[in-house]
């Protein structure tokens, strides 16, 4: 569906270069939940800007490319490359921002937000035709139909997110991109926003690929998930898989701090910070971090190492056990 070919994209800062992603090569798969996790500051925001193609200055591409294959009515595949991907919004690709209850116009009602949108790419269709597909779709949702005749400060926060996400998945694309879709939302309503996506995945049969620190969140709702450190992705998997079996000491160290019901013991955070990006450390950037670091960890940078067919982790610590994956920089 959207395939990442050793991408590294970096913020021109002018004094320099802050290297937010690098050498990412992955693939999200058709009909899949797939999850983005790591600590605040890692790229994985970044990572689903490039994604959406969504690059200008400051933010450039400064390696690699990426792939998005859109299947036409006729069956075939058609690719379109980054540079092009960014025509194929809202029909192909959507995205649903962080904090995407603050991006909704304060001064504009919601039914003009879903014209203004949908209407640059449903030249044909009337406004009469328009309002009742909305509320239809809204329906289907479980959304009611005033929401259309209200400004975004009469609804609640969870109702905003939901707004967003029926007028990004409104055109049925065959991939959502949602970044950080739950956070400053209580329990009680992360869960209905979560479930809803799981819906619409299931409804329209597309991708999603939700960026969250919360490993929770993955936990619930993700197939395959990737951990992002500083920068890189330091492992990919199956969800069920990195939990039961994480490779790469920082996952296990992420899932050993999450809490457990009936766990009354204190959970110890990760001690340290993440390297500056303006200028990485040259070998395993979290080296400084970890508990099983050696001289070569701080010297060479560690090869991604093929640990099962889809699951693949990059450290020292698999050297010799498993395959290395050739042709990336990183491996
Ligand atoms: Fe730790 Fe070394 Fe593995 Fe990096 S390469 S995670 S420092 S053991």
């Amino acid at each position: 569906m959207l395939r990442l070919n050793n991408v590294c994209a970096r913020y021109n800062i002018l004094d320099g270069y802050v290297n937010a992603v690098n050498d990412m090569s992955f693939s999200v798969m058709d009909n899949e939940i797939f999850g983005i996790a790591g600590e605040s500051g890692c790229g994985k925001s970044t990572l689903l800007k490039v994604m959406y193609d969504l690059i200008g200055y400051p933010l450039e591409i400064s390696e690699g490319f990426i792939e998005l294959y859109a299947k036409k009515q006729d069956g075939s595949e058609k690719v379109y490359k980054n540079g092009e991907i960014r025509n194929r919004r809202w029909k192909e690709i959507s995205y649903v921002p962080q904090g995407a209850m603050h991006v909704l116009n304060p001064v504009r009602k919601i039914d003009t937000q879903f014209y203004d949108t949908i209407g640059k790419s449903e030249k044909k269709m009337g406004k009469k035709q328009m309002h009742d597909r909305i509320v239809a779709y809204l329906k289907e949702l479980e959304l009611p139909a005033e929401v259309m005749k209200s400004y975004p400060h009469q609804l609640s926060g969870g109702m905003k997110q939901r707004i967003m996400i029926a007028l990004a998945t409104f055109q049925s694309p065959s991939i959502i991109l949602a970044d950080e879709p739950t956070t400053a939302l209580d329990v009680v309503v992360q869960r209905g926003i979560l479930m809803m996506l799981k819906g619409v995945q299931k409804k329209i049969g597309n991708s999603i690929v939700i960026v969250s620190h919360d490993l929770g969140v993955h936990y619930q709702i993700t197939d395959r998930m990737g951990i992002m450190y500083a920068g890189e992705m330091v492992e990919i998997g199956p969800t069920d898989e990195l939990f039961k079996n994480p490779r790469h000491p920082y996952t296990k160290m992420l899932i050993d701090a999450l809490p457990r019901i009936g766990d009354i013991s204190q959970k110890e955070g990760i001690a340290g910070t993440p390297p500056s990006l303006k200028n990485p450390p040259p070998g395993c950037r979290f080296a400084p971090r970890c508990l099983y670091a050696t001289d070569m960890c701080r010297e060479v940078h560690p090869k991604r190492y093929e640990i099962g067919k889809t699951h693949q982790a990059s450290c020292h610590l698999l050297d010799g056990k498993y395959p290395v994956i050739g042709g990336n920089k990183n491996a």
